[in-house]
């Protein structure tokens, strides 16, 4: 059996993830960037290999893609993130019965895409400019709260207030302004809550800028906290598609087309 793989070398985290010749998951696995790409990149894709039971040579094609996409120069090809992400989504969101509209939440940006019926990118905006809005903003405020980051979706159900306004619009000053909230004795689940309010208006207007066209899919590390989910759907008004592994969509889209360039090359070989 030949099998494919996309690495997605992002900001925060590495991302990889394995599909056989039928388009199957073989297997998806997350580390941490780090300072070392290239080194982690590396580890990342031998420790998915080893679990997999696979060997190197088992891998015939391997898309990177990602911020740190240059860096890991052994793959076969590279392609940006927008475009993996847009395979990616379009493909598990044909469980889902079809998406139109991709937001992604990273660790360092925000991105709105839009897709038509076949998958192809009709447009897209892109915050890389600002933390704010991002899973950098949530890091900040778990280390403040003195919570891990897993622990901030449960977390924004346990008020019994209403969320409170978080008005800095930078994660530098939203730090002190959290800090300060504390210090006047609110509790921390109405301080989460405002987090998510104040990170999915954001989201919702980054995506109105493209338009939200069909079925919206969230992915991205973010999409895993379900406090975030509960708030970017009630901004949205609307219901979100979250796929089973949101933080591995941009990876298993670059393995997708991996998997395509190699059938498509096989097939001209042969005729
Ligand atoms: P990038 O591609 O830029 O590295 P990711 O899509 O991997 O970004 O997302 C990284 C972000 O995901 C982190 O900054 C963190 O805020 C968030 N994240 C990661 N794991 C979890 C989790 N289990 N629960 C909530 N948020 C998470």
């Amino acid at each position: 059996m030949n099998y494919f793989a996309g690495i997605d070398v992002g900001s925060t985290a590495i991302k990889v993830a394995v599909v056989d010749e039928e388009g199957n998951v073989a297997g998806v696995h997350v580390a941490a960037s780090g300072s070392l790409f290239h080194r982690n990149s590396t580890e990342a894709l031998n420790c998915l290999l080893g679990r997999l039971h696979l060997k190197r040579s088992d891998v015939r094609y391997l898309i990177a893609t990602g911020y740190g996409r240059k860096l890991f120069k052994e793959a076969d090809d590279s392609i940006s993130e927008i475009t993996a992400n847009a395979i990616g989504a379009f493909e598990a969101g044909k469980a889902f019965g079809g998406v139109g509209t991709i937001i992604n939440i990273g660790g360092q940006d925000s991105k709105a895409i839009q897709i038509d019926e076949n998958g192809n990118v009709v447009n897209f905006a892109m915050n890389d400019k600002c933390a704010a809005g991002t899973g950098r903003f949530l890091d900040v405020a778990a280390r403040n709260l003195d919570l891990d980051l897993e622990e901030l979706g449960d977390y924004h159900f346990k008020g019994e207030n209403a969320p409170l306004n978080i008005n800095s619009t930078c994660t530098v000053f939203a730090e002190s302004e959290i800090i300060g909230l504390l210090a006047n004795g609110h509790g921390k689940p109405e301080i989460i809550a405002g987090i998510h309010y104040s990170i999915a208006s954001r989201t919702v207007r980054l995506a109105k800028r493209v338009g939200i066209e069909g079925r919206v899919y969230f992915d991205g590390g973010p999409a895993l906290n379900r406090g975030l989910v509960a708030a970017l759907q009630d901004e949205l008004g609307r219901e979100l598609v979250i796929p089973e592994h949101p933080q591995t969509t941009t990876a298993f889209g670059a393995a997708m087309l991996a998997r395509d360039e190699f059938m498509a090359e096989q097939q001209a070989g042969r005729a």
